[in-house]
């Protein structure tokens, strides 16, 4: 089989596995981020339960996951109607009661017979001193024991999939794919004691032992590959964009500074200093690639202004994109408010906009009528035309992936870049991750900011909020309610529950907006609460970015202990725009962990989204990869930042050397690129 047939394997989709439906597939497809069996067999491990010891009855340990073997003696008998049905299991040491709720008898009957050697596994508990099992996860005939895993990885789950489903299809996954030609250097495997990469993967789901030093090894190997792959990709970018000229673009200080005059407001230090830095760069041939940092609320789109200005003045066009059709609107009208009076001609292509209405903004576009475009992504579609792009605009970077940004470098005249982003990296982050952008800091607010007043409560203080919420909705205030949750039975805190409960204290003035409506619902329920017909708009974290109501003054957080510090502090930036008092109520449910205490704590002293960032930094322990992923840093698979550092700028030095032995990459890189990279944009020697 050639390398590319063994890639193909690897990609084919999670559909492909036997026992795996459309609907199934879909949920899977949601859960590893992923549709194909390389992404299935990334899902990491929460951490992994050892099924291999076997204590006799007496020796098993409450509380924990124990594997045991024993005679099945006899059922109970149920009182009659009850839904429980009780089994003794016996050795030489005790007995062990299985416990199983609205079980079928005789289906119970058959799983267990009367006499039976059998070994069951499962979480033990504490029935009165008695020790007993419900429900065990495997219980097998004891010449069957060798189908209960000695070491199954525990996953992180959705709706409708248990774990062992799960390690089923990982497994078949596995079995089904097809060892790679090693990529690494072989010194570079042996001096650190690393697996192969398909070897890396089973090692961690399907072990033999728990060792937490082997499962080390495997993941970071598969980081050194994850890091390699985004070198390989940031160094090729670069080359491109040295490649290829960019249009040089440029104003003079007067018309800059007649730009400066007719903006409402004077610029903060920060915002001159960014548009210094951005004209700079765009007045050079080699494309611009900045990325401007500011907290919500610093005032990234007039500087985004400045930028469009200098592209539009120097007779070429802007494309801005946003995440979402509402952020892209929004920036659209912020931008029109500013550039409009200069005579910039500015549009909004939505996915609303069909037909007639969508051809003529298509041709004015094309003819180069329209100076600045703003939209979402779908402005990157083939049927999209410019006539003469000279700079792009990126908001919230961290939707738009490397893989976008590379993209970009294919296009016949380099557009300088200019990504905004609210995500607070740390500094000493940025660089890393991003590769090779230029950064511009805005680490200063308008004037006239008011510190936002946040308090941790309790749940149980849930009137008390509810009643505030009241009287600023009678001062005419506006109130964000942030839930976790959409909907779900048992859940005390989804955004559903709290709408019906606020509807009623507040009838036609309080709004819901969620993921799981239509993208028109979504629009209509922020346009209802922008405009004030509503009061108070509660949400899941859909407003994440960018919803702009001076006019709200609190923000409540419900379950504030299940988001992410750096997505509270966004959250949090939603409000205290105007100049009334504004307050950020994050509602806990106890009790709270140490780490989670010391969360709030945080954002409660601090306003600073680059501090608390660097804090939230310092608070994570090693491996915390999933919560990483919450702060809105890029969608690593493998590597933790807290602890990677060294492999991102070995790799890159690594990835340099590829680039300047010269003769072309090494076809072995291939698969690594079609894998972990992108390999569209950086092709192989023939
Ligand atoms: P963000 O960085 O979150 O995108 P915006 O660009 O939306 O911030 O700006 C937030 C608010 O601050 C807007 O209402 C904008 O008009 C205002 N603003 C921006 N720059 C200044 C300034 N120099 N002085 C006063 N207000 C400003
Ligand atoms: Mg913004």
């Amino acid at each position: 089989m050639s390398e590319s047939e063994k890639i193909s394997l690897w990609q084919r989709p999670i559909a492909s596995l036997d026992g795996v439906g459309a609907k199934l597939s879909e949920k899977l497809e949601a859960l590893v981020g992923g549709k194909t069996l390389f992404d299935l067999v990334c899902h990491w491990p929460v951490r992994w339960t050892d099924r291999g010891v076997q204590p006799s009855i007496e020796l098993a340990r409450f509380g924990e996951i124990q594997t045991i073997r024993g005679v099945v003696q006899h059922f109970d008998t149920a009182p009659r109607g009850s839904k429980v049905q009780k089994i003794r299991l016996v050795d030489e040491t005790g007995f062990l009661t299985l416990v199983f709720f609205n079980a079928r008898s005789d289906y119970l009957r058959r799983q267990y017979p009367v006499g039976e050697a059998m070994v069951v596994s499962g979480h033990v508990e504490d029935f009165h001193g008695q020790k007993q099992m419900t429900h065990p996860d495997y219980a097998v005939t004891s010449d069957k024991a060798h189908l209960i895993p000695s070491v199954e990885p525990v996953y992180h789950l959705t709706a409708g999939i248990t774990n062992r489903r799960l390690h089923g299809f990982i497994h078949q996954a596995l079995n089904r794919l097809p060892d790679l030609q090693e990529w690494l250097q072989s010194d570079l495997l042996m001096r650190e004691h690393w697996p192969g990469f398909k070897e890396a993967l089973s090692s961690i789901h399907l072990p033999d032992e728990i060792d937490m030093e082997q499962f080390g090894r495997s993941r970071k190997r598969l980081a050194y590959d994850e890091c390699f792959a985004r070198s390989l990709t940031f160094r090729s970018i670069r080359q491109a964009t040295t490649q290829t000229d960019a249009p040089r673009l440029s104003v003079s200080d007067e018309e800059f500074d007649k730009l400066k005059e007719s903006f409402p407001y004077p610029l903060t230090g920060a915002q001159i200093r960014a548009s210094g830095e951005i004209r700079s760069d765009m007045s050079q041939i080699s494309a611009m690639q900045r990325m401007l940092q500011g907290d919500v609320g610093s005032g990234k789109t007039s500087v985004a202004a400045i930028a469009a200005f200098v592209a539009a003045k120097s007779g070429y066009q802007v494309a801005v994109m946003a995440p979402t059709e509402v952020l892209a609107r929004q920036l659209f009208a912020g931008l029109n408010e500013l550039l409009t009076p200069l005579g910039v001609k500015c549009e909004c292509l939505s996915g609303r906009d069909k037909g007639k209405k969508r051809t003529a903004i298509l041709d004015r576009l094309a003819t180069g009528e329209i100076e600045v475009m703003c939209g979402t992504h779908a402005l990157f579609q083939d049927q999209v035309e410019f006539q003469k792009l000279g700079l792009v605009v990126i908001d919230e970077q961290h939707r738009f992936g490397v893989n976008d940004r590379a993209k970009l470098t294919t296009k016949a005249v380099m557009p300088h870049l200019l990504i905004m982003s609210a995500t607070p990296i740390p500094r000493s982050l940025a660089m890393t991750v991003f590769g090779d952008v230029d950064l511009s800091i805005l680490d200063e607010k308008p004037p006239g900011r008011k510190p936002v007043d946040t308090r941790a409560l309790p749940f149980s203080r849930l009137e008390e909020v509810m009643s505030g919420v009241i009287r600023a909705v009678e001062r005419g205030e506006q109130i964000f309610w942030v839930c976790p949750t959409v909907d779900s039975e048992d859940d005390n805190n989804s955004a559903i529950l709290r709408h019906s409960m606020l509807s009623e204290l507040l009838p036609g003035k309080a709004g819901l907006v969620h993921g799981r409506l239509q993208a028109s619902e979504k629009d209509e329920a922020l346009e209802l609460f922008r405009t004030g017909k509503h009061q108070v708009l509660v949400a899941t974290t859909v407003i994440e970015v960018g919803v702009d109501v001076p006019n709200a003054t609190v923000m409540v957080i419900e379950g504030a202990e299940r988001f992410g510090l750096a997505q509270l502090h966004q959250l949090r930036g939603r409000v205290g725009r105007g100049s009334k008092p504004s307050y950020c109520l994050l509602l806990f449910n106890p009790p709270l962990g140490e780490t989670a205490k010391k969360r709030l704590n945080i954002l409660r002293d601090s306003q600073d989204g680059f501090e608390i960032a660097e804090m939230d930094f310092k608070l994570r322990g090693p491996g915390d990869i999933l919560g990483l992923a919450q702060s809105g840093l890029p969608d690593f698979r493998f590597v933790d930042l807290t602890q990677d550092q060294n492999l991102l700028d070995i790799s890159r030095r690594h990835a340099d050397y590829e680039f300047e032995k010269g003769g072309g990459f090494d076809p072995k890189l291939v698969s690594l690129l079609s894998l972990l990279g992108q390999s569209d944009i950086i092709r192989p020697q023939a």
